[in-house]
């Protein structure tokens, strides 16, 4: 059964033939330093806020890291109710969740999830500092999927449950946008993840049977100027350098960063 991230229906939407160069024809590169830094240090602070949750020492985690303390306390301090447990409610960091549609299994890990017999909410923490765009973030499979998943997989009505994104690295302090959902936004959500999925079920199908390429993304689209696989696509004259094809490969991180940071 083929294992779904929110990352992967990101790329599968903007491009279905670069989904396929991703993950079908393994056509990435290694990270480059830089990116591995950033990455290391995103999970570097999950796994404070982890530690934090389950009540053990971060001391150590932080001593080394100035920068990281400051935006640890700075989080704290901007977001008391989340960050400070409520007797009323139960906490769980890094929660997993699996749900099977249509043969696949839809995966997402919650940073934070905060439950009563009232209400979830779903944290995420965003170790970039500028909010993307509200609407764009809404659309986001990642808040999609993360709501819908959680639906389908409790007791609680749309209605009753919200994602919030932290943004720890914000100036002057960390911000949130906090998304709600209803029945309504679930059935879209039902409709668009059955409509992509079945799409895949027919390209996976023609890839695997006769080696149909997967479709390319409308060039109106405007999204292969600098797409990594340009050339290969007979889109544009860029060329697959190591750069392009390590930007294709990070364009990924936040997610495989995701599943990566739940081991301690
Ligand atoms: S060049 Fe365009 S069609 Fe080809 S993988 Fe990139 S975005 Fe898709």
């Amino acid at each position: 059964m083929l294992r779904l991230s929110q990352g992967h229906l990101n790329l599968l939407q903007a491009c279905p033939r670069k989904f396929q160069h991703i993950f079908f024809d393994r056509l990435g590169a290694p990270v480059g330093p830089e990116q591995q830094e950033k990455q290391i240090w995103g999970s570097q602070f999950h796994l404070v806020m982890q530690q934090r949750e389950l009540g053990l020492p971060v001391e150590f985690l932080v001593r080394e890291d100035p920068q990281l303390q400051r935006w640890v306390s700075s989080l704290i301090s901007a977001a008391p109710d989340i960050s400070i447990p409520d007797p009323q409610t139960s906490r769980d960091s890094e929660h997993c969740r699996t749900l099977n549609f249509q043969g696949y299994l839809l995966t997402v890990i919650y940073d934070l999830l905060i439950a009563d017999n009232q209400q979830a909410q779903i944290i995420d923490w965003k170790t970039y500092p500028q909010p993307k765009q509200r609407r764009r973030l809404e659309q986001d499979w990642q808040t999609r999927l993360y709501l819908y998943v959680l639906a389908e997989t409790s007791d609680y009505l749309p209605e009753q449950i919200s994602m919030s994104y932290w943004f720890v690295q914000s100036q002057p302090q960390p911000q949130s946008l906090k998304f709600s959902y209803d029945r309504t936004r679930h059935e879209q959500t039902e409709r668009d993840l059955s409509y992509l999925l079945h799409q895949l079920t027919d390209w996976l199908q023609a890839y695997q049977e006769v080696g149909a390429d997967l479709p390319q993304v409308a060039e109106a689209a405007g999204r292969c100027s600098d797409c990594s696989f340009a050339v290969r696509c007979g889109r544009s004259a860029v060329g697959e350098s190591p750069a392009n094809l390590e930007s294709a490969a990070t364009e990924l991180m936040p997610d495989l960063a995701d599943i990566e940071e739940v081991a301690i």
